[in-house]
Formats: C-alpha cells, sequence, structure tokens
C-alpha cells in the first residue's frame, strides 16, 4: 500500500539525506534524488544515475508521487493549456498555464475543492473534499513544465483552494519549488492568493518571504463583503487591513489587492472611495477584475463603463490599479472558474 509508504516527492533534500544515509548511503547521493523529483522522475526506474540496489530500496520504503493527465485544453484565443490532474485517490484537480511575455506562469491549485464559499467562485461549490500535499502541488508544477514543453518562470496560488487553510503543506511546496538544488524558482516569482484568513497572514509575514501576497478583498465594508464571502464574518475588514499592514511593515512587500467587479454589488463609487482610503496607507496595488461566468451563479459582471469609472476614482484618490485581462476564457480557466471534478 502506497499509504504506508514515505511521500518522497514531498521531501527537501536535508530530509532525503538522512534517510539515505539511514539506508548507509553517502549524502550526495541526496542531490541527484532531489535533482530527479524535480523535474518531475515518475519513478525511481528511470533514475538511471542510481544503483539498481538503491532504487530497489528506495522503492520498498518510498513511493514517487506522479500525477496523470486526466484532460488537457488548449485554448485557441491565447494558447492558456489547462489541465487536469488526477490524484492518487481518485480525486482530480486543474492547474492552468498562462504563456505571458515576461515568462510563462501557473496557476495551481492547493485543495481539492474548498470551503471558504465565497458566492461568486465555482471552486466551492461542493465544499471541501481535502487539502493537497506538497508532492501533489509541486507536480502541478514540474508535471505541467514535463508536459507542456514551456519553462515555467512564475507561479501563482491562485487555482481552487484557500492557500491560508493549508498552511504547512503550501510552506513545504514553497521550500520545494524554491529550493537550489532543484528548481529554483524565486519566491519573488511567485505569488500567493487568500481571501484574507488573518492567522494565516500574520503566520506568513513571520517568515518573511519576498513573494508576493495577494489578497482578494472585493468589497471594502464588512456588510458586502460578508454577504460576498462568508470568511470575511469571521474578523472583518478592519482586522484584515490590520493584518495587511503587519505583513507591509515586516516585509516591506506591496500587497496586491484583487477586487472582482460585481454588477450592483460592489462597483459603486461610494465604495471605490472607502477601498482607496483603505489601500492607500499601505501602499497596495488594486488589481480590478471583471466577473467571470460561473453557470450556477446568478451575479453579474460591471458594464466596462463603470469599471472604468470605478478604476478613475482610485487613481484620483492616488492608488495604483490596473485591470486584470482574462486568459482561457474559452476552456474555463479563467479566475473563478477552476472546479473540482470527479476521477474516475
Ligand atoms: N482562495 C484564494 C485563492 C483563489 S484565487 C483567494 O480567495 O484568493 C482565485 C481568485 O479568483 C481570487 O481572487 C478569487 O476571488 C477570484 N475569483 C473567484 N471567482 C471569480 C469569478 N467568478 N470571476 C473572477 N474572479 C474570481
Amino acid at each position: 500500500m502506497q499509504d504506508a509508504k514515505i511521500d518522497i516527492k514531498s521531501m527537501l533534500p536535508e530530509e532525503l539525506s538522512a534517510l539515505l544515509s539511514d539506508m548507509g548511503q553517502p549524502s550526495y547521493r541526496a542531490k541527484q534524488l532531489f535533482s530527479w523529483l524535480s523535474r518531475d522522475a515518475g519513478s525511481f526506474d528511470e533514475m538511471s544515475d542510481l544503483s539498481k540496489e538503491l532504487r530497489a530500496k528506495l522503492s520498498e520504503k518510498c513511493f514517487v508521487y506522479a500525477p496523470k493527465v486526466l484532460r488537457k485544453q488548449v485554448s485557441a484565443l491565447d494558447g492558456t493549456i489547462k489541465y487536469l490532474w488526477e490524484l492518487e485517490d481518485g480525486n482530480a484537480v486543474e492547474t492552468v498555464v498562462m504563456r505571458y511575455r515576461h515568462g510563462n506562469t501557473v496557476c495551481i491549485s492547493t485543495e481539492v475543492g474548498c470551503r471558504m464559499g465565497c458566492a461568486f467562485c465555482a471552486s466551492t461549490l461542493g465544499g471541501l473534499v481535502r487539502v493537497l500535499t506538497p508532492s501533489e502541488m509541486f507536480s502541478e508544477v514540474i508535471a505541467s513544465e514535463r508536459d507542456s514543453g514551456l519553462s515555467i518562470s512564475n507561479i501563482v496560488l491562485m487555482g481552487i483552494g484557500e492557500p491560508l487553510d493549508n498552511y504547512e503543506n503550501v510552506i513545504r511546496f514553497l521550500q520545494l519549488i524554491n529550493h537550489p538544488q532543484g528548481r529554483n524558482i524565486g519566491m519573488r516569482h511567485i505569488s500567493l492568493s487568500t481571501c484574507g484568513l488573518v492567522d494565516g497572514i500574520d503566520a506568513l509575514a513571520a517568515l518573511d518571504l519576498q513573494l508576493t501576497l495577494s489578497v482578494s478583498l472585493h468589497a471594502p465594508d464588512d456588510e458586502t463583503r460578508s454577504r460576498i464571502m462568508p470568511a470575511n464574518r469571521a474578523c472583518g475588514v478592519e482586522k484584515l487591513m490590520e493584518a495587511c499592514r503587519r505583513y507591509y511593515e515586516k516585509t516591506q512587500r506591496r500587497i496586491s489587492f484583487e477586487y472582482i467587479m460585481i454588477d450592483g454589488v460592489n462597483d459603486s463609487d461610494r465604495q471605490a472611495k472607502l477601498l482607496a482610503s483603505l489601500v492607500k496607507p499601505i501602499g497596495g496595488h488594486v488589481n480590478l477584475i471583471p466577473l467571470n461566468h460561473v453557470e450556477e451563479r446568478a451575479l453579474k459582471p460591471s458594464s466596462p463603463e463603470r469599471i472604468a469609472a470605478f478604476q478613475k476614482v482610485l487613481e484620483q484618490k492616488g492608488v495604483n490599479v490596473t485591470v486584470r485581462r482574462s486568459l482561457g476564457g474559452d476552456v474555463d480557466a479563467s479566475c473563478g472558474q477552476l472546479r473540482r471534478k470527479a476521477g474516475k
């Protein structure tokens, strides 16, 4: 049973060293092993510079997690690729590879489903099934890279799930993907998006990583935010903004605030002014996102005119603001459209 075996793709080189030395092996083998795992080796048999005996010993103790592609869709509009991976237990999650001029970016899922309940998002329909392991997240990046033949330079944790609701595994994933002996993707090339879990933001601040924190704000007042984002009911906007300030003061990294534009819900000039008063003092950047269509949801995107007017209010208040271009719309790969699917 794989359950009883060690998930070797979730292990850091230092841990591989300890494992190997317990097996009477020299520690430099850990480097070789980690390098294979970081290139998405699918089994120990592929690791041709390790002896047959060692490979056999390793496969007695450990398993190499290797996801299967259940479906691959390529957008005819912009070349965005959406993968549906089958996990070992039959669950499935989606990963999106986006091609930008500044480099290829992979958007990964962090959980099977989500328990945050946001009123506009497809990922939370059906709730949370389980969190993803570090190796599953690691593989989303390296298996996408291997299958697509594209080199990935940026990672966004903006797929299915709430990364700060799976904190330990997400941090380990970051250590795996960032490790100089492996994929070595710099923290400055990684963005983590959260619906605003205050304890998680504080824990992340304490680590002082150089990644970009994105906060899905979507409303500047508690009445609206609690209505569309149930997670807000626990803390409220004020406590969230205080955590953002602490994060900014500790890391000196500008926070990006995501703001979906929903017709008649959060797109008034009054809300734009309130939003400006929240983000301006901490130098936050605002990313306006026209609502993407989710079949089960009745909400509508704001009109382009309303978005432009909202943007203008923010600009007049001196806030740095951009409107997000949507990619992969024809294959339902845009923000909020990713959903859990049954595997088998
Ligand atoms: N749970 C994290 C990570 C998911 S990120 C978070 O909430 O940030 C996915 C991003 O897409 C979030 O900013 C989310 O609010 C946004 N999103 C969700 N549904 C959307 C929709 N229908 N249209 C546009 N963006 C959406």
